[in-house]
């Protein structure tokens, strides 16, 4: 089968109860979307197998939950006040929305050369010499790209009026800088000493121009962020690990090596901060011709220098005379007792983001395969840790009450240990096709027989394989084969 494509999932995931539509019954958000029962459970997991891995098996990694509404400052000094924006231009003609830097260069000439240097043309000039059409309808009646910025703005407490600058806030475009701000708090409180790092996961926002692809690009996300603390001279070894690291871990979710790709930033890429930043790619666009645009960023790893605690210390002038920090009541320094010497950490960052997760996750495990009958039925081969639903017990006759009641005493004895659901509603076939579609990795059925030998059926969700299992013993193997 060849890989699905979004369109699939989006399907799957609104027939199922992944997610749905936000606020459709109004029309809907562009843009927006809600989890339901399976997809927050399926989140869930995924965020539970981050902070596990990270913050509790590896023993230097400590947690925080920080404000999503800061003091503005926070983003005076972060630098997102200033320079967190897109390049945004409209077409006159059909008031289209585009972001420049994402803009394709259309085929002008079959001539080779012509071609290569209208290329190699920045779109901002093509834009002003009116040689770029619009996307959308073709005119090059556009305006000059001007920098839109992507915070959401707010205002804290009675504000007179919504241009009332003194209440403004704005809501968190990333969990990191929560975690910048309360380094000293961190490493005070738990005596850590270098390298330690300290993990967040969150709602983040971002007023995208252009949000699409389902869950891909979205104005509000999760992210999962970890700044991990360290000596300059140790970050780019540990930058290695971590590329290495997350790759393993995504891995372990059931993404396939295949499907995942790394991106080296260019100089002209990287962000003003970066020393060097490493994105992991995954193929959400199989359906693309070109194998390269197949795949976009589903995580970035980022040596932030020590940009960020310099930029939030109470410090005159940094080393180059300049980025005057004149709120900050904190230096953000760390004191080294070996080499009595004082210093500003470097920091590696691994940003993941939740939803692009999910997605990846949902892509990698859906499948199809096609029954004796001829039907293709779908089968989501979620790693049982991430399944939303652990086991499904189903009773063969619901019209025989001795059946229906072992089957809801096997549940209610399973679910202390397992998600565990009951389903009565349908011909076995159909509870079957019902659960491998959304990954549940196990079904138990009851039938006349379990009534005299005290046994039932387990079958695979991926190999459709049935094996039986006496009554007394089935919690013991189902946890062994969910682990
Ligand atoms: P992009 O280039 O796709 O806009 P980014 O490089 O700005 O992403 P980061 O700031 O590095 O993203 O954020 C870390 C992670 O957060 C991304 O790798 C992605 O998984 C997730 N993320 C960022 N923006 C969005 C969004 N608008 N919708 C969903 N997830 C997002």
């Amino acid at each position: 089968m060849s890989a699905p494509n979004i369109e699939t999932i989006v399907s799957l995931a609104k027939r199922r109860g992944f997610v749905f539509p936000a606020s459709d019954i109004y029309g809907g958000l562009g843009s927006s979307w809600d989890y339901g029962s399976l997809g927050v459970e399926l989140a869930n997991n995924i965020k539970q197998s981050w902070w596990r891995w990270l913050v509790h098996e590896r023993d230097d990694i400590e947690g925080l939950d920080s404000s999503i509404i800061q003091n503005r400052l926070v983003w005076k000094y972060s630098g997102h006040e200033a320079t967190f924006s897109d390049p945004l231009v409209d077409c006159r003609k059909c008031q289209s929305r585009f972001r420049a830097d994402k803009l394709e260069h259309p085929k002008i000439s079959d001539n080779v050369e012509t071609q290569k240097a209208f290329e190699q043309t920045p779109i901002e000039e093509l834009i002003a010499i009116k040689e770029f059409p619009c996307p959308n309808c073709g005119s090059t009646d556009l305006t000059a790209p001007r920098p839109f910025n992507l915070m959401f703005r707010t205002t804290v407490g009675a504000a007179s009026s919504d241009e009332d600058e003194t209440a403004l806030a704005y809501l968190r475009p990333e969990t990191a800088q929560g975690i910048f701000i309360k380094f000293a708090n961190v490493l005070n409180t738990s005596r850590r000493k270098l390298p330690f790092g300290i993990a967040q996961i969150g709602k983040a926002f971002r007023n995208e121009v252009t949000p699409g692809n389902f869950i891909f690009r979205t104005r509000e996300f999760e992210q999962m962020e970890m700044e991990y603390f360290c000596r300059p001279e140790d970050a780019p070894r540990i930058f290695e690990e971590f590329i290495d690291g997350f790759q393993k871990w995504f891995h372990s979710l059931g993404i396939s090596a295949e499907n995942l790709k790394l991106y080296e930033q260019s100089k002209e890429e990287l962000a003003h901060y970066a020393e060097r930043t490493v994105d992991i790619l995954y193929r959400f666009f199989p359906e693309r011709e070109d194998e390269e645009k197949q795949f976009d960023e589903l995580m970035g790893i980022a040596n932030r220098k020590d940009f960020d605690l310099k930029a939030h210390s109470k410090k005159p002038e940094d080393a180059e005379g300049k980025r005057i920090n004149s709120d900050s009541t904190e230096d953000l320094s760390y004191f080294d007792e070996a080499t009595k010497q004082r210093f500003y950490p470097y920091v590696i960052e691994p940003a993941v983001g939740v939803n692009r997760t999910l997605l990846a996750i949902l892509m990698d495990a859906y499948s199809e395969k096609t029954n004796d009958k001829g039907e293709t039925r779908v089968i989501l081969k979620l790693k049982p840790e991430l399944a939303p639903i652990k086991v499904a017990v189903l009773p063969l006759a619901k019209n025989k009450p001795e059946i229906v009641a072992m089957a809801k005493d096997l549940k209610r004895k399973l679910l202390p240990a397992m998600r565990t659901v009951y389903d009565d509603t349908g011909g076995i076939g159909k509870l079957y096709a019902r659960q491998d579609e959304i990954g549940t990795p196990f079904c138990v059925t009851v039938d006349h027989e379990s009534l005299e030998d005290n046994a039932v059926t387990v079958r695979d969700r991926d190999t459709w394989e049935q094996e039986r299992v006496n009554v007394s013993e089935l919690k013991d193997y189902l946890q062994k084969r969910l682990s």
